[in-house]
């Protein structure tokens, strides 16, 4: 055979290679996402993502593209697929006052199966943390920083870990951002008493440093569980912490604010930390419009000055 011809027949037979092992890709993916629903994965990476992507993608019959680019910003460690990125945001115009339109979990997602405990109460999971020393924090607390407020109440928020003045007086936000906090709940036309407030981690970080990879793994179990037997109607995440936690991303707050999020069956709003607002107190009307919606989905009225 000439050596054009033969050329042209290598050229050929590779192309060729290419589809097979194309199509040999595609069969394996197929069966990888038919693997995965039998399990019931599929509800746990869609919980995750935001609830204006999934809506919009199901609305245009574009689920199937929504779901894996949901699945990659279920990745922690993945900015690059944060869960803001599944779709364009609607612009703040164009954003629904409420978002009555939550998709329906079609089957528990896996932390459902694993974490739920059956009839757990607030005393017995304080109860179960004890004098805890399952984390270094432990070493520099004073006080543990359990959690307080209306033991059903509908509204939950979730800060990162208990400063000075929380690690002193056992009690969550109770300094300058507590205090900021008690204003934004009384804006709202609630008392604190008819909030429930946690943190992520319970024992004060040293510094006030940012809780550790390893600190929130092993405390976070606890706030799961307060979730679960407060059962909220909604959560107010405050701070990145708290959102990247519960949400599993690695997504920045700046993007991740102001979003309606699903947390196992209960809408997640985060927001900023007051503690970021005392700093950047122009950021407050961005705040406001977060609580506003939150206030929207319960039924509340601002208070009146
Ligand atoms: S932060 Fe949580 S896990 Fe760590 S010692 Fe305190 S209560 Fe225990």
């Amino acid at each position: 055979m000439d050596p054009a011809k033969r050329a042209s027949v290598g050229a050929l037979s590779e192309v060729r290679d290419d589809v097979r092992s194309e199509t040999h890709l595609e069969e394996q993916v197929k069966d990888w996402l038919r693997y995965g629903e039998d399990l019931g994965l599929a509800p746990y990476y869609r919980d995750r993502a935001p609830l204006h992507a999934i809506e919009s993608a199901t609305a245009s019959s574009e689920i199937c593209a929504a779901v894996p680019a949901a699945m990659a910003a279920a990745a922690p460690g993945r900015a690059s697929d944060a869960p803001t990125n599944v779709a364009p945001s609607p612009s703040a115009s164009q954003k629904p006052a409420t978002t009555s339109t939550i998709l329906p979990a079609t089957a528990p997602s896996l932390f459902e199966a694993i974490e739920r405990i059956a009839g757990d109460t607030l005393p017995r999971i304080r109860e179960d943390i004890g004098d805890c020393t399952r984390c270094k924090l432990h070493k520099g607390r004073t006080k543990i920083v359990f959690g307080t407020g209306n033991p059903n109440a509908d509204l939950m928020f979730v800060g990162e870990g208990p400063g000075r003045d929380e690690d002193l007086s056992g009690e969550p936000f109770v300094g300058r951002a507590g205090r900021l906090l008690t204003d934004m709940i009384k804006a709202m036309g609630l008392q604190r008493e008819d909030v429930y407030i946690a943190n992520v981690v319970k024992c004060r970080p040293p510094e006030n440093r940012l809780p550790e990879k390893d600190e929130i793994t092993t405390c976070s179990p606890f706030l799961m569980r307060q979730i679960d037997a407060i059962k909220p109607k909604v959560i107010c995440t405050l701070g990145s912490c708290s959102a990247q936690t519960l949400l599993q991303t690695a997504q920045g707050i700046s993007k991740l604010r102001g979003e309606w999020f699903d947390f196992r069956g209960t809408k997640l709003m985060p927001t900023y930390h007051p503690a970021y607002l005392l700093r950047n107190p122009a950021a407050k009307p961005e705040v406001w419009k977060d609580l506003q919606k939150v206030m929207a989905v319960l039924g509340l009225q601002p208070k009146k000055r």
